[in-house]
């Protein structure tokens, strides 16, 4: 199945190339340059490679990196942004993090949110999205989360803020009121005795919102709630609704850029229509079959729809 992930890398790595040359990419980075728009990006768990090379180029082309602090009082009207601001988040609490982002964030100085869902972190650490064939056999060896301690330290850093991702990971439309303030209300406690530090910010796991949130998140004292939506935070930008640019975790580093510009969702998104066009053909229901309970495509499909 890896073959898969190879034929998607270079599929993605040719449109983004291309992308590039015909000088979308320069537009889009000449529009952040002349505007007071914020560029949030957030990835999951990307490799030490690739994220490094994100930071370069986002430092080589003048972006100027901005904590959840500023950006708070950014997008609360108390503070302008500076030219080419750029907030990068980080959801899941992937414990890779460890070794391919905390190292590098703390070498360039960059100012990072990481999103964490604080049941998981406490609790056995899998991802129920990486174990739904609930094998208990993997359930005991392997953390896919930080651990406490882990959160802990990493949280002492300056260059590291932390932010709510509920307790479980749940997904808020799917919960009842009552569920919906203990997610929102125990993550936040926990984080805050854990870390010593105010949470104010809060994102929705995959980027589901019904609207309830809102005031739930307000009485608690959170500040903002990021979305999963590809684009940039205007001034008009509700705080509640931030937009976040998605980098995927093992694409291509032209593909980044597409990503991280803005410019590449309007690429790509014709190509996903008609890939789940092809998948409707009744004569492939078995394929579709197939491919539904493979879980490196699963993995493959959420890099590419960018969730
Ligand atoms: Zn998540």
């Amino acid at each position: 199945m890896r073959v898969i992930m190879l034929f998607r890398n270079l599929f993605c790595e040719c449109l983004a190339l291309i992308t590039i040359a015909s000088g979308r990419v320069r537009r889009a980075q000449g529009r952040a340059l002349n505007s007071l728009n914020v560029t949030p990006i957030y990835f999951h768990n990307p490799n030490k490679r690739l994220f490094t090379k994100c930071i370069r180029w986002l430092k080589t082309h003048g972006y100027a990196f901005i904590s959840a602090e500023d950006l708070i009082e950014i997008v609360h009207g108390r503070q302008t942004p500076p030219k080419r601001a750029v907030w990068l988040s980080f959801d899941d609490g992937a414990r890779d993090l460890l070794t391919s982002v905390v190292p590098v964030v703390r070498r360039y100085r960059v100012p990072v949110t990481l999103f964490i869902p604080s049941g998981i972190i406490a609790g056995d650490g899998l991802f129920p999205w990486l174990h739904d064939n609930g094998s208990e056999q993997t359930r005991s060896d392997i953390r896919d989360a930080l651990t406490l301690l882990e959160l802990k330290q990493v949280a002492q850093y300056q260059e590291i803020s932390v932010g709510s991702h509920t307790v479980s990971h749940s997904v808020t439309p799917n919960l009842t009121d009552e569920q919906l303030l203990f997610e929102l209300e125990e993550s936040k406690r926990a984080l805050e005795l854990w870390t010593g530090r105010d949470v104010r910010c809060f994102a929705y796991p995959v980027g589901q919102v019904d609207g309830r949130e809102r005031t739930v998140l307000a009485s608690l004292g959170y500040s903002l709630g990021a979305t999963t939506e590809a684009s940039f935070i205007a001034h008009s930008t509700d705080p509640y609704l931030l937009p976040r640019f998605c980098v995927g975790d093992n694409i291509p580093f032209p593909e980044a850029i597409c990503c991280m510009t803005g410019v590449w969702r309007p690429v790509i998104n014709p190509f996903i229509r008609l890939f789940r066009c092809i998948c409707a053909i009744p004569v492939l229901t078995s394929l579709r079959g197939y491919l539904v309970r493979e879980r490196e495509f699963q993995s493959v499909w959420r890099t590419t729809i960018g969730n």
